[in-house]
């Protein structure tokens, strides 16, 4: 009979759990009906899990040094253990400025890691809870952003600020500063630079938009989010490096978390970086978004 393994509380919640279901009962596979534990590939399956070469072969070899006959529980345990304790605690609460001036957050990433939709939803998840919030379309490059992020705003009830096609997006920025601020906006979201050509370009466009908007307000911005995508690996890592070196980031958004990313590329880049998850993304609907709380996403990468 296989042991009853706590799958975590988001078992219920997340279609991903069928791909880690899948890695648990492969393991519990290869374990059980073996005579011998072959360890490379219990190494490589683990790196397959995204957890990073370096902590899977200390996982390896903590399990080793057991001495015994191990079990899938031992390896999930382990790997828990050493996944908890590369990851912060969990994300301090948002909370509007004491000033009544908007919290400015920045949100930056790769096209197609999911920075519009997650934009969207961070604004869905604020105004729940009762905050006023203004969006910023200033991914100007991508005229489709602009689009998307204006559906997004008329589906959740939450305004758009936009620019003319090709706007500079820090103009884009200034002015939906300026509305947040007159309209008493607890939060301001602006849905930023989505490409790549250089680092110069890059680190040129962040600048001017952060030199802008801390001309309504010197604190702002107060939040750099980097959305990365779970499905694309040791990719994110490099985004991130890139993202960081143009423009400090203050947090993650894991997006994709329903598919097969495993998430363990977030405790990669906390690990080099010291870049913490604030968010996850976890499907294509609003709702599927949560803050980031340790315990569950490590129950959910293993
Ligand atoms: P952007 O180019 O980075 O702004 O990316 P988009 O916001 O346009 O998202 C790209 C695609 O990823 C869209 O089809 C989104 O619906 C999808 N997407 C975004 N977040 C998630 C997520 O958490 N899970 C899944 N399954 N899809 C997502």
């Amino acid at each position: 009979m296989q042991p009853a393994i706590d799958r975590g509380p988001l078992r219920d919640t997340l279609p991903r759990t069928r791909t880690m279901a899948g890695f648990f009962k492969s393991l519990f596979n290869k374990i059980t009906n073996r005579a011998e534990i072959d360890w490379d590939e219990l190494e490589a399956d683990l790196i397959g899990a995204d957890l990073g070469v370096r902590p899977a072969g200390a996982i390896i070899d903590e399990l080793k040094d057991l001495g015994r006959k191990i079990s899938a529980e031992d390896v999930v345990e382990t790997a828990r253990r050493h996944l908890s304790a590369k990851l912060p605690a969990d994300a301090p609460a948002l909370a509007p400025r004491p000033d009544g001036k908007p919290f400015v957050i920045l949100v930056v990433g790769v096209n197609g890691t999911g920075k519009t939709t997650s934009t969207a939803k961070l604004g869905n998840w604020l105004k729940k809870k009762g905050h006023p919030v203004v969006l910023a379309a200033a991914d100007t490059f991508r005229a489709a952003a602009v689009e998307q992020l204006q559906r997004w705003g008329d589906r959740l009830g939450l305004p758009v600020v936009k620019g003319a096609p090709n706007a500079d997006p820090s103009s884009v920025c200034y002015n939906a500063h300026q509305k947040a601020i007159s309209d008493g906006a607890h939060f301001l979201l602006c849905d930023t630079a989505g490409r790549i050509h250089t680092r110069h370009n890059l680190m040129e466009e962040l600048t001017k938009i952060r030199r802008t908007i801390a001309k309504q307000d010197e604190t702002a911005p107060h939040l750099t989010l980097l959305v990365v995508d779970a499905t694309t690996g040791s990719n994110a890592l490099q985004q991130a490096k890139e993202f960081h070196k143009a423009s400090p980031l203050d947090g993650l958004v894991v997006t994709k978390l329903d598919g097969s990313g495993k998430g363990g590329i977030a405790v990669t880049i906390h690990d080099q970086l010291g870049i913490p998850p604030r968010f996850i993304g976890t499907g294509e609907e609003p709702d599927a978004f949560s803050v980031f709380e340790k315990d569950k996403f490590v129950q959910e990468i293993l």
